[in-house]
């Protein structure tokens, strides 16, 4: 049946033809990880016979469009077995493993890396359920309309942790051959942009602040003073009203002190206690106007907005109305203190052109060199990946992918005398198990106590209480860029928006890959939406987020990107309906691992924090993932391996 479009549709180009059409539902049929039928004679013995898709030279799932991320197929029997539903009938396949690692994210395949650098002989099976590696380390792969591929990071971002990586993190990015001080100096161009004059905009929406506006030139909020021809500038420009204008000036040029009779460590206690948006609403007195200016510049470094971080977290971070405080330097519980005043950033910090999936890529480099051939931290870039060749029988180490892990359970005795572990997992709609001497659980924490129920209690309830964040990275190709070059934003926030910001393609030149510098070559966009519920506890928004984002049709997204790109970037000349030439939505429900929020959470020692209970080695098998680390970053994932790894060489 032919859709119906409406005209406000036909106008966004809803119905124009473009490559997410082609996998509105997140998967092509070739790749369709729950596809029924697809692989079943694979099963017990006859898998050459009929290969599954990913052993098929064809299947290559970074060029995928339509919803990826948590794309669907990939879940559904993760839910069902939350549910309650028993899977069918298992076929136990006949492999034996040194250790099985289920989830190959950082955290898994990292977890492979180490065991092998301590058993170079050893044979691993990696188990995932989606259709490409990498969790949250995903590449996008984007063919442009005039021919060329363009990538973006699905997921993580970048090399950029609020902490130095540790010796092992660190040691292992060497390994593979990534220096991030040097490829950064060599590689990426931070001026690009901004010597063509183009900054970060922020777009006033009808809805929020009475008019439609986009201004150019918000001057850096960090703890350096802006100049105050910058604040003014834009201050001025801004519909806000005379009074919200008057407070934002204050809130950027002028330093009070509200409590002058505190010692340092008095007001760093108060501002733990209080959220962003109570400090300068209730404290610093700000229009509210100003306050919904500010409401979701929190959201990308914690998927929450300033309701739900507290005012300490805020000074770390970098965000104005505390410079009057004379706080004293030093860390908060969530970000170290750099010289620069403020703590983004504290270790070194690195884009690849498809963020850290190329960490992933090169792990898998490193691990099954025939998928990935090449040598350096260069090459790997465009380097294509053969997935065919990622689970042959003589590979040492297979990585199995749309395999949704089921049970890890102890066989031969209980979990201290247990001679192995036997692993389910769910595949093309069959059950199958292996065997392994021992597992690592590198998935989220929420899955495991349905995969080992006989988990002791304490530890399934820790597990339980690491809520993940959700959030959605959408990349968007168009045509060309010269409607942000016309209105001079590199960056845009929407405080009201659906998507609360988007950006230009990083310009980044590492190997045979270039940056975009001319605007009327095609490029990528990359919108984010933090689906919160202020006025919430941070995990209650989590919650209520997760759900509305699997509720969310792609047809929605799609909408949604069409709408505001169409409203804010319309007066420099875009238009949705022909200039958006793809779409790939990264959903992810199941985003950042939670960070310990003090406005809700009590004050824990270590031994006592959820992440710690949770991550104890269980008789053959030890848990990995950023979860157990407490924090949503590569070098926790690939610290969590490592503790992982070391646990079960105890
Ligand atoms: C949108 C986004 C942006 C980010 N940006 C940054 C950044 O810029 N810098 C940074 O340092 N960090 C960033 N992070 C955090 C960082 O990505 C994570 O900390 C890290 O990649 C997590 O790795 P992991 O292996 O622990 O988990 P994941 O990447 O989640 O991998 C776990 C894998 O296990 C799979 N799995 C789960 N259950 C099962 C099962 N039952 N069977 C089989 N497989 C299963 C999952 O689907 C997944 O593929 C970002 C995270 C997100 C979501």
């Amino acid at each position: 049946m032919t859709r119906r479009w409406t005209k406000e549709d036909r106008r966004l180009g809803m119905d124009r033809p473009i490559q997410r059409r082609d996998f509105l539902n997140g998967a092509a049929l070739a790749v369709g990880g729950a596809t029924a039928g697809l692989g079943l004679a694979g099963a017990a013995g006859a898998a050459e016979a009929t290969p599954w898709p990913q052993d098929r030279p064809d299947y290559y799932p970074p060029r995928l469009q339509g919803l990826r991320g948590s794309h669907p197929g990939a879940f559904e029997a993760a839910h069902a077995l939350r549910d309650g539903t028993k899977p069918g009938r298992v076929t136990p396949l006949k492999e034996t493993y040194d250790l099985i690692v289920v989830g190959a994210g950082i955290s898994g395949l990292s977890a492979a890396w180490f065991w092998r650098e301590r058993h170079p002989d050893a044979k691993i099976l990696i188990l995932d359920n989606h259709d490409d590696f990498g969790g949250h380390a995903k590449r996008n792969e984007v063919v442009m309309a005039d021919g060329s591929v363009r990538l973006m990071n699905g997921g993580t971002l970048m090399i950029d942790s609020p902490f130095p990586y540790s010796p092992q993190a660190d040691g292992l990015l060497k390994a593979l051959g990534i220096d991030p001080v040097a490829l950064s100096k060599r590689c990426e161009d931070h001026a690009a942009y901004r010597q063509r004059g183009l900054g970060q905009g922020i777009f006033f929406d009808r809805e929020t602040f009475g008019e439609d506006r986009l201004v150019a030139g918000l001057p850096d909020l960090g703890e350096d003073l802006p100049s105050m021809e910058a604040v003014d500038g834009f201050i001025d420009a801004t519909p806000l009203s005379a009074t919200a204008r008057a407070d934002l000036r204050r809130l950027l040029t002028t330093f009070p002190d509200p409590w002058p009779d505190l010692t340092s460590d008095a007001k760093k206690d108060r501002l733990s206690r209080i959220s962003y948006r109570d400090y300068i609403r209730d404290v610093l007195k700000m229009d509210p106007a100003v306050v919904a200016m500010f409401q979701t510049f929190t959201q990308g470094e914690w998927a929450a907005g300033i309701d739900a971080v507290s005012a300490l977290d805020c000074w770390g971070f970098g965000m104005p109305g505390f410079r009057g405080l004379n706080l004293a330097p030093g860390p908060t519980s969530r970000m170290s203190f750099t010289p620069r005043g403020y703590c983004v950033g504290a270790s070194y910090r690195f884009h690849f052109p498809d963020g850290n999936a190329s960490i992933a890529r090169l792990l898998v480099r490193a691990l099954v060199p025939a998928a990935l051939p090449g040598s350096t931290a260069d090459d790997i870039v465009t380097t294509r990946c053969d997935y065919s060749r990622l689970d042959r029988p003589d590979n040492p180490v297979r990585l199995r992918l749309s395999a949704t892990v089921t049970a890890a359970r102890h066989r031969g005795g209980d979990p201290d005398t247990a001679t192995h572990v036997e692993v389910d997992y769910i595949r093309g709609g069959r059950s199958f198990s292996v065997a392994g001497a021992k597992v690592i659980l590198a998935c989220y924490n929420m899955i495991i106590p349905y995969l080992c129920p006989e988990l002791p209690e304490a530890q399934k309830a820790a597990m339980h209480e690491l809520v993940k964040e959700p959030l959605v990275y959408t990349t968007v190709a168009i045509r060309n860029w010269t409607a942000l070059d016309r209105l001079k934003v590199s960056s845009v926030r929407a405080p009201g928006g659906y998507w609360t910001s988007f950006n230009l393609d990083p310009v980044v030149n590492i190997g045979s890959y270039s940056g975009v510098t001319d605007p009327t070559r095609p490029t990528l966009l990359r919108l984010t939406r933090t689906p919160c519920a202020p006025g919430l506890s941070e995990h209650d928004q989590n919650r209520a987020g997760r759900a509305e984002l699997l509720a969310t049709s792609f047809e929605i997204f799609e909408r949604e990107i069409r709408r505001e790109l169409g409203r804010i970037l319309g007066p420099g000349g875009f238009d949705p309906a022909t200039d958006i030439t793809g779409i790939v939505v990264n959903r992810w429900p199941h985003g950042y691992a939670p960070e310990r929020n003090f406005l809700w959470e009590p004050e824990l020692p270590e031994d006592q924090l959820p992440q710690t209970v949770a991550r104890k080695r269980f008789g053959r098998i030890a848990i990995a993932n950023s979860d157990c680390g407490g924090g949503a970053y590569t070098d926790v994932a690939i610290d969590m391996a490592h503790r992982a790894v070391g646990d079960l060489s105890a």
